[in-house]
């Protein structure tokens, strides 16, 4: 039977190929900077008045954006693009919990970030959220309401993360079909795990369930077709494998 759809959601380890640092990994960015510090909702809040902490926020996102604008995007991300032009966009949804544009340099449209990205800014009083490209951050009033409560459009520690509707539609069960691919990639599964999106006891109801990762995780069980190693090469395996055969 041939494939409807293929839904992917991939973390860190996606990017990893193209220079951008994962935060868990040896070697990651939380060895190097507090996450309290830079990615906590409260601590951002409690620092209202506090502008050498704020600056230091800014500083860091800075440092992380023009480290990702140095890079680019790698065969994995094309692979991606590629599938969306071949089998198209209703076919092919991409969601990440990556806040990098490698996906978007690479072709690839309509990318749902969970985390958000650092394309934007967002106001954390009123939710405006408005588009800076590449330009680096700066600590400013929210052109909407005035509040000071404005940062990278990045889903902080103990903050909404809006764009989780999307990717629960995407995986809801009433809208897998069986012969759906659904592929999870470069990821730690301790943010988003597998079981968030295949949810026990319908998580058989699809039958290509497609893990790229570096390393084994005890979750790895909940799929049938395992790829270890870098996220270009399975990639490159899956397409070959499972995706020219199956969609058609
Ligand atoms: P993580 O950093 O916790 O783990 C990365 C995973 O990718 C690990 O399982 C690792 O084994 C695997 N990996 C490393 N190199 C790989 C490669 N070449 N090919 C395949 N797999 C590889 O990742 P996470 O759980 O996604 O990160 C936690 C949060 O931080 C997420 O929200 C993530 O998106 C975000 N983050 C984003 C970026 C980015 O935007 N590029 C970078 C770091 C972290
Ligand atoms: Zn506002």
């Amino acid at each position: 039977m041939k494939s409807n759809r293929i839904i992917m959601f991939s973390g860190a380890g996606i990017s990893a190929e193209s220079g951008v640092p994962t935060f868990r990994d040896v070697g990651g960015i939380w060895e190097q900077y507090n996450v309290d510090e830079v990615c906590d909702i409260q601590k951002f809040l409690d620092n209202k008045l506090d502008s050498v902490k704020r600056d230091k926020i800014f500083e860091f996102y800075n440092m992380v954006k023009s480290g990702i604008l140095s890079v680019l995007p790698n065969d994995a991300h094309r692979k991606a693009a590629e599938w969306q032009k071949r089998y198209g966009l209703k076919r092919v949804v991409i969601i990440t919990a990556n806040v990098d544009d490698l996906f978007e340099r690479a072709g690839c449209q309509n990318v749902i970030h969970v985390h958000g990205d650092l394309s934007h800014m967002h106001c954390h009083s009123c939710n405006y959220i408005w588009y800076i490209g590449n330009d680096t951050f700066e600590n400013i009033r929210c052109p909407e309401c005035d509040s000071r409560n404005t940062k990278p459009n990045v889903v902080f520690f103990g903050e909404q993360a809006p764009r989780y509707a999307d990717m629960r539609y995407h995986f809801h069960e009433n809208r897998m079909q069986s012969n759906d691919i659904v592929l999870y990639v470069g990821s730690s599964m301790s943010v988003i795990p597998p079981t968030a999106l295949l949810i026990p006891p319908h998580q058989n109801k699809c039958n290509n369930r497609v893990l790229i990762n570096m390393e084994s995780n005890m979750l790895d069980g909940m799929f049938n077709h395992i790829y270890h190693g870098k996220a270009t090469d399975g990639m490159i395996a899956c397409d070959n494998d499972l995706v020219i055969p199956l969609m058609g």
